[in-house]
């Protein structure tokens, strides 16, 4: 089938390469369509967002590709927008500001209900499990129920166009901390779930985990997917490629693994807004 992706990051952030080489990449696979999904920007210092000052370098450079490459590939602007309470933006003021067609809302850092302090879940593993030890004092029910309410949040308060790699809280678990098959996590994984079903939210179906090697299920987890089918939650694919050869990483395994959950069609972005494709 004819791919696409929407989750891409390029130098403006934490990627290796520049936004056009992705796109010359994307036309030579056959994609039907790429969107670009920086890191905005948060109040804060660190090494993998968007510098605020460059906000609108980034935004200009999209939309001139886009026009550049008009009749090659439809080409899209979009973020990857952190959710934190209190903290980040309203993703809505991003939207409005920049034009954007689309963005991503992920948690990468789960803040403690009481204290406030931040749990940083997708940098080095060992920065993740002095967080559980430090912040959730060794509690990773509380810390993984933070995580998840704080998404429920995100969709309720800020409603983004893509839920980001939904369960990547397991990332650097590795059945160390918590199961998978606990029931207070199926129970706060459900609850989640059903929140989004009531919204139009898209869940992503993210490959990243599984081909660098940091786990070895997609984000969610096939059990996730079976649910998302079931409430009649809306997918996407993306590959949240930092190269350009890793942008369509795991997507026929993906395919084939959506095609058995039961899947028929994948949400994709076109020039009439979201629409499905059918999965062939
Ligand atoms: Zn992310
Ligand atoms: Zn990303």
């Amino acid at each position: 089938m004819q791919y696409f992706n929407f989750h891409t990051h390029t130098t403006y952030c934490d990627g290796s390469e520049t936004p056009n080489l992705y796109i010359e990449k994307a036309i030579e696979l056959g994609f039907s369509a790429i969107g670009f999904s920086g890191h905005a920007p948060v109040p804060f210092i660190n090494e993998w967002s968007i510098k605020p000052e460059k906000l609108n370098d980034y935004c200009e450079e999209i939309k001139k590709w886009k026009g550049v490459y008009n009749s090659k590939i439809p080409v899209y602007l979009g973020l990857e927008i952190d959710f934190i309470p209190e903290i980040t933006t309203k993703f809505e003021v991003f939207k409005q500001e920049q034009q954007l067609d689309y963005h991503i809302g992920s948690v990468h850092l789960v803040k403690h209900p009481e204290s406030k302090k931040l749990w940083f879940i997708d940098g080095p593993e060992q920065g993740y499990i002095n967080g559980l030890e430090n912040i959730f004092n060794n509690n990773p029910q509380k810390a993984v129920e933070a995580y998840y309410n704080q998404i429920s949040e995100m969709v309720a308060r800020e409603r983004p166009d893509i839920i980001g790699h939904f369960d990547k809280v397991k990332m650097h678990n590795k059945n160390h901390f918590f199961s998978e098959e606990e029931s207070w996590y199926k129970k706060i994984v459900k609850d989640t779930l059903k929140i989004i079903s009531n919204t139009d939210c898209i869940m992503e179906v993210n490959t990243r985990g599984i081909y660098k090697k940091k786990t070895n299920k997609l984000f969610p987890d096939i059990s996730i997917l079976e649910q998302c089918y079931m409430l009649k939650i809306p997918i996407t694919l993306s590959s949240d490629s930092h190269k350009p050869s890793e942008l369509m990483n795991y997507f026929d395994e993906t395919i084939d693994i959506l095609k058995s959950v039961g899947f028929k069609y994948l949400h994709t972005l076109t020039l009439k807004g979201w629409g499905k494709v059918e999965i062939i």
